[in-house]
């Protein structure tokens, strides 16, 4: 059929890791392998509009680290993760940073936040 993409995916949900086989064309998006409906919505998302947790690291100055990690405090659009980390990989935090601050709000308009995860001291041992 014109049209048509095709794609297999292995369901990340559960530890079965059922293999899915996704087919869209002008008639919809038809999900086969899937033993449970919690599946077939996974390949749907992922065939259809992929989301991600984006994790990454932070420059920090005057800490005990040089980066800190870091993640957004839920999914985002595979689409928009190159423009978030364009975004992340111009900010440089100054030590003290502690876990769960928030380091940048609605990161590339996909209403989610980068938050740190762990703590970096400043240079001479302090947290805020
Ligand atoms: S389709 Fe259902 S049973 Fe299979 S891996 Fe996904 S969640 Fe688990």
């Amino acid at each position: 059929m014109l049209n048509e993409a095709v794609k297999e995916l292995t369901c990340i949900i559960c530890p079965n890791g059922c293999r899915l086989n996704c087919i869209k064309n002008s008639s919809g998006v038809s999900i086969t392998g899937a033993r449970c409906p919690n599946g077939k919505n996974y390949a749907i998302a992922e065939f259809t509009n992929p989301m991600r947790v984006l994790t990454c690291s932070v420059k920090v100055e005057g800490g005990e680290y040089p980066v800190v990690s870091a993640r957004t405090d839920g999914m985002i659009p595979k689409a928009l993760v190159g423009k978030a980390m364009a975004r992340v990989n111009r900010i440089i935090l100054k030590a003290p940073v502690n876990a769960g601050d928030t380091i940048i709000k609605n990161i590339a308009g996909a209403g989610v936040d980068i938050i740190a995860t762990k703590n970096i001291r400043g240079s001479g041992g302090r947290l805020s």
